[in-house]
């Protein structure tokens, strides 16, 4: 049911897209050859079109935000009848406004009982920038000045700012810019595929968590301030831990007086059939940040909520914060926030994940036996497809992140918006997603990885 081509000249676009428009995480070069920019031009439901009228299943919601789907009008007049109303003003110098106080009230109550204070921020990457920051602050005020080391994963993603890139764990970002930062420490991720070996996922799990309390031993607790990780890390190719992890890292945490923080810029609001990622996996977090899921996408905006422990002893003795973004908890965002969190409460949207989370498991599950899938997992409507040479040691291809472009242009081809990272293929649609819907995700899926199949068959092992 492709639409009718929008009426513009798309070369024309292409060709000042290319003069003039740098683009977020792109080789430019790559933009000169053939094709260029796919323009897309109007979504509706799950369904993205581009300039050529052609109807695309968008498995990625957007960037793991567009969690209502596309087309919500509601949406739309909550941020019409805001900017009307108030489009603008500040949260600073002891001034407030409706949306913004709504906002907070509505996040804190979704959370569990121990966080009660949220701050706003325009993204993912200043939610983490803004814990940096508090965490520090909180050490100092708190008398533990040389508390301040910060423990995270190789091949996290926590945002591209300054801290939240030395936070995130990935190399190629490192080497631009000469980061991480001081005083932030890597550590083993839990990804069993790639670094379980022979140990059980069970095993591994214990593994990676018993890599955070060694970090800890050889800093020394009093050095270390806080760990971060993502729930379930979206950008390194959904990893989801072996249950063994979680619970571990709660009481490695609680043992040293280290500050957990549980990333829920993609697990947060539904993601996982419970609210929050720390829901499912019983976190025991101090402070969440979140982003996307929390507008989805209509409109930027992301938070950071603050346990009371943290919260009130910083009331008490802290002062004043000297942080902040103009736009902090701005009004339209919040409005759109607001509704975006009405319709998943209404419409049921977060019970619809988990209601669907064993159709879509069994779903993917079919792909596991297809000769270049090592790997299929998923957890409420997030899930990946590890793409291997040999299925029984799990060995990748050479030149890691190939063979995974091919298999993403093989998915845009056939009408399925799915994402490499690396050599895992990974999905996470919409909510409002059918079964039908997700029969042809995962038809759309088998069909790409057939034709990867025979453009590196020679490959396999
Ligand atoms: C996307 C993402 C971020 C960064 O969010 P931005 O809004 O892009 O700055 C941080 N953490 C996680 C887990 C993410 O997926």
């Amino acid at each position: 049911m492709n639409r009718q081509p929008i009426n513009f000249n798309a070369d024309e676009l292409r060709a000042l897209d290319r003069s003039h428009h740098l683009h977020p995480f792109t080789d430019h070069k790559s933009l000169d050859g053939e094709g260029g920019t796919r323009i897309i031009t109007h979504a509706d439901g799950v369904y993205l079109w581009d300039s050529a009228g052609r109807r695309m299943l968008d498995g990625m919601s957007g960037l793991w935000c567009v969690n209502i789907g596309y087309g919500r009008k509601e949406l739309a007049e909550a941020a019409y009848r805001q900017m009307l109303e108030l489009p603008y003003y500040n949260t600073f110098f002891k001034t407030s406004h409706v949306p913004a106080i709504e906002l907070a009230t509505k996040v804190a109550r979704l959370l569990p009982e121990r966080f009660n204070k949220v701050f706003f921020v325009n993204s993912g990457s200043e939610a983490n920038d803004t814990i940096f920051r508090l965490v520090r602050h909180y050490n100092n005020v708190r008398g533990k000045p040389q508390k301040k080391a910060f423990i995270a994963r190789h091949n996290a993603y926590h945002g591209s700012t300054m801290a939240s890139a030395s936070l995130g764990g990935m190399a190629g970002m490192h080497a631009q810019g000469d980061l991480p930062l001081a005083g932030i420490h890597h550590v083993l991720q839990p990804h069993w595929f790639d670094l379980g070996g022979d140990l059980s996922p069970d095993e591994f799990g214990l593994k990676a968590a018993k890599a955070v309390e060694d970090k800890i031993l050889e800093l020394g607790p009093d050095n270390v301030a806080a760990f971060i990780g993502e729930p379930i890390q979206g950008a390194g190719g959904v990893i989801i831990p072996p249950r063994t992890y979680w619970p571990e890292i709660n009481r490695i945490c609680k043992t040293y007086d280290v500050l957990l923080i549980s990333d829920e810029v993609i697990c947060g609001f539904g993601r996982t059939g419970e609210w929050f990622g720390l829901d499912t996996f019983g976190i025991e977090a101090d402070i969440v940040p979140m982003a996307k899921g929390l507008s989805s996408g209509y409109l930027p905006i992301g938070a950071v909520a603050v346990c009371d422990e943290v919260a009130n002893y910083l009331y008490e003795h802290g002062g004043e914060f000297l942080h902040g973004y103009t736009y902090s908890g701005h009004p339209a965002a919040c409005a759109v926030a607001l509704e975006n969190i009405r319709i998943l409460e209404e419409e049921g949207l977060v019970d619809r994940v988990r209601r669907l989370a064993p159709y879509f498991h069994e779903k993917l599950m079919t792909l596991a036996d297809h000769p270049i899938i090592g790997e299929v997992r998923s957890v409420g409507l997030i899930g990946a497809c590890e793409l291997t040479r040999n299925k029984k040691t799990r060995a990748r291809f050479d030149k890691l992140g190939r063979v995974g472009l091919i298999c993403r242009d093989h998915c845009f081809n056939g009408g399925l918006i799915m994402r490499s990272c690396f050599d895992t293929m990974v999905v996470a649609p919409p909510f409002v997603i059918t079964e039908q819907q997700i029969d042809d995700l995962v038809a759309a899926a088998r069909h790409a990885f057939d034709l990867t199949y025979q453009d590196v068959k020679s490959e396999i092992e």
